[in-house]
């Protein structure tokens, strides 16, 4: 376990420090400046009736506005669906952010907090949730203590009064971060993935109707209200709209947290947003979606990186998280290092991810691959699991066997 984290920290690892730099340089913007800039006007006109629900409903849904935790559900079609439900109705906020190579939820609630805190008590108010549960990973305690204060504040200041808004730790698994097992967790129960259906929108929190959103996907909820859905669709390259937040890490100058177009491509995104590779290192493959998201080579790097758009090659862009590697990674290890992280994190419900993940983790680590006995486990790991760590765990190990087949020939590199 210890040997799976530190080889994923190393992959990630410049990055986070990076963006921790940038954070010392500028501290999170507190209650009376969010004020100063028109902060909690919003939320106010709501709760007084200058602005009604269908409106804010149908400003994010012209906005087109996706989840931004990895699934991209849009936003303002999961708030009809939860509202259609009866009440009481409850929600819960995923601060879970365990995809490896994911850190802008972090990067946004340390810089401004209260826009995150504004746009979820806004969703609150829109799906009338007289309580939130805000799950947020145990691995951020600065921000927990700083997001405690400055909750007590907005309450203090009359800021919440339709919803209590209850901070939760996580306790780091990274099957909690599924919105289901996070339920459970929240409900003080071991962090086991649900059946669907039901969904949680009919059946979540204690048994109620929830709404369940990632922490970035509240951030941009009053920008969106306030601006007007055109501020946010007039941004986007290659016929998609809005913008995305890149968790860009790997072998590239300036990693860091990158606001692009949505559309952007890989390519762009090493040249334009992260001063391209490092110095003697030529880009070889990528990772679009952290861990889970699979591995394509440079060859493939001007396909635009959105929702729905790297499925047909076996992958997806999922929390937007991205690892790029160069001429000096072994793919072999790399999807090897990714198995040991599924085979460390199934939450053991289920015999294909428990017991599957394990076995691959063998027989990759043994040389040479058994292609067609891989292929067949990869099958049934996707086809039985049931959850998205099982079914996406082996999108690494097929990447290697379709794309990377010099690399098949070679022995397994050591670290
Ligand atoms: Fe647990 Fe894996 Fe099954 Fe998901 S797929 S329920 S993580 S054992």
């Amino acid at each position: 376990h210890v040997q799976t984290m530190r080889a994923t920290a190393e992959l990630v690892s410049d990055a986070i420090h990076h963006d921790t730099h940038a954070h010392a340089a500028e501290p999170a913007k507190d209650l009376p400046s969010y004020q100063a800039d028109g902060g909690y006007r919003l939320l106010k006109a709501c709760l007084d009736g200058a602005r009604n629900r269908d409106d804010v409903i149908a400003a994010v849904n012209d906005a087109g506005l996706r989840g931004l935790g990895g699934a991209g559900f849009p936003t303002g079609r999961k708030w009809s669906l939860v509202r259609a439900e009866p009440g009481p109705r409850l929600m819960a906020v995923n601060g879970d952010e365990g995809e490896p190579g994911t850190f802008k939820d972090r990067h946004y609630l340390g810089l401004d907090p209260h826009r995150f805190i504004e746009g979820m008590l806004l969703a609150a108010w829109v799906v009338e949730a007289r309580e939130v549960f805000f799950y947020l990973r145990d691995e951020y305690p600065e921000l927990r203590l700083m997001l405690l204060d400055e909750i007590a504040k907005a309450e203090a200041a009359g800021l919440s009064p339709h919803t209590k808004v209850h901070l939760r730790r996580g306790a780091g698994a990274y099957i909690c971060g599924e919105e289901s097992a996070m339920i459970e967790s929240i409900e003080g129960k071991r962090g086991l993935p649900r059946h669907r259906p039901p969904y949680v929108a009919q059946v979540g929190l204690f048994g109620r109707p929830t709404l369940v959103q990632n922490v970035e996907t509240l951030f941009w909820i009053c920008d969106i209200v306030e601006k007007g859905a055109s501020w946010f669709t007039s941004q986007g390259r290659n016929e998609r709209k809005g913008f995305r937040s890149f968790s860009v890490s790997g072998r590239v100058k300036n990693p860091g947290v990158k606001l692009a177009p949505a559309g952007v491509t890989m390519q762009e995104l090493i040249d334009e947003f992260s001063g391209g590779m490092l110095d003697g290192h030529k880009f070889k493959a990528y990772l679009p979606g952290g861990a889970s998201g699979g591995i394509l080579p440079a060859s493939m790097a001007d396909i635009p990186l959105d929702f729905g758009t790297l499925e047909k090659h076996g992958c997806f862009v999922g929390s937007h998280a991205v690892v790029v590697l160069s001429d000096q990674d072994d793919m072999k290890q790399v999807a090897l290092n990714l198995m040991r992280f599924f085979e460390d994190e199934s939450c053991g419900q289920c015999t294909p991810c428990r017991v599957g993940t394990e076995k691959a983790v063998r027989l990759m680590a043994q040389g040479p691959w058994d292609e067609s006995l891989l292929n067949e486990l990869a099958s049934v790991m996707r086809d039985a699991s049931i959850c998205g760590l099982g079914q996406a765990a082996p999108n690494p190990l097929i990447s290697v066997l379709k794309h990377f087949r010099d690399d098949l020939t070679k022995p397994l590199s050591a670290w």
